[in-house]
């Protein structure tokens, strides 16, 4: 079950109106990075984990999502609080209403007017929040590489609206948001590190001979060397040829069909088969003029 505590996670106090700063502020409300994403996506992993410790990491770090949910949106909500009801209240002459909502770069109008101050589960840009953001794919080993990298990007769009407001009491709680995300992926990364063996994720190993390969497959200058491609951890293929059916195959796509499917294949290949004697004149070749860069073919040369 939930319950909720009408005490937020972290005291909220914004020290003026500003529309322009809470809709940036979206991006962790209804983004991709936000905290929407964030506690959906621990909170379905949890109810489909098994493993007690896991299980239970899970729906506590979901929960802490879902109250930095609330602190964020009640930063968007405490920037629009003045605006939405000026808005509402209509008593800004048309200049000073424009002035405010969509002037100097602060580019809050849709969720002005649309949304009436909102919050809306919405990114920064308007963009509506889509489940698709969360990409758990109910492997352990996988998800929670993911929720690493979920947190880092989380960090990251934290710090960057930091970089957005001098609003101090507003820096602060982001400053702790973004403190909580550095927290979670030190937590993902232990319970990671917990599974053992983790790597590669999954059950199957892979093919051997393919596994410590690295194909140097975009040559030329620029081609570098390190731990990631070097010769004590990989073997470094660079020929063309040894890129080219490692299998040691032709190379080339065989499937086997049926008589009748053959027969198939065979009318349709005849039917839309392409004659290399044709040179047909064409459209674009009829209404080629001169000096358009169109060289002109022996059947239409003047
Ligand atoms: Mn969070
Ligand atoms: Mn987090």
């Amino acid at each position: 079950m939930f319950s909720h505590n009408k005490r937020l996670q972290y005291t909220v106090r914004v020290s003026e109106s500003n529309p322009g700063l809470a809709n940036l502020l979206l991006e962790q409300f209804g983004g991709p990075q936000g905290e929407l994403a964030a506690a959906t996506r621990y909170f379905t992993q949890a109810l489909g984990e098994t493993d007690p410790g896991r299980k239970d990491m899970l729906m506590d770090i979901a929960t802490e999502e879902l109250s930095h949910l609330e602190v964020i949106g009640t930063i968007v909500a405490m920037l629009n609080k003045g605006s939405k009801s000026r808005l509402s209240e209509a008593v800004d002459s048309e200049a000073e209403m424009y002035r405010r909502i969509s002037g100097a770069g602060n580019d809050s109008h849709v969720t002005q007017v649309l949304y009436g101050g909102g919050p809306p589960l919405t990114n920064s840009a308007g963009v509506p929040w889509t489940a698709a953001y969360v990409d758990t794919i109910g492997e352990p080993t996988a998800d929670l590489r993911s929720n690493v990298a979920a947190e880092a990007r989380a960090k990251i769009i934290y710090e960057r609206l930091i970089s957005c407001t001098d609003d101090p009491g507003v820096k602060e709680a982001l400053g702790f948001l973004m403190t909580r995300e550095v927290a979670h992926q030190q937590s993902f990364e232990k319970a990671l590190y917990a599974i053992q063996p983790n790597f590669p994720p999954g059950k199957l190993p892979g093919m051997e001979r393919f596994s410590n390969v690295y194909f140097n497959m975009s040559q030329g200058e620029g081609d570098e060397r390190g731990s990631w491609n070097s010769d004590e951890n990989f073997e470094y293929v660079s020929d063309w040829e040894q890129q080219c059916a490692v299998d040691g195959g032709s190379g080339l796509p065989e499937v086997a069909l049926q008589a009748d499917e053959k027969s198939l294949v065979a009318q349709t290949m005849q039917r839309t088969r392409s004659d290399p004697q044709q040179d047909p004149m064409t459209g674009a070749m009829l209404g080629a003029g001169g000096g358009n860069g169109i060289a002109p073919t022996k059947s239409v040369r003047r």
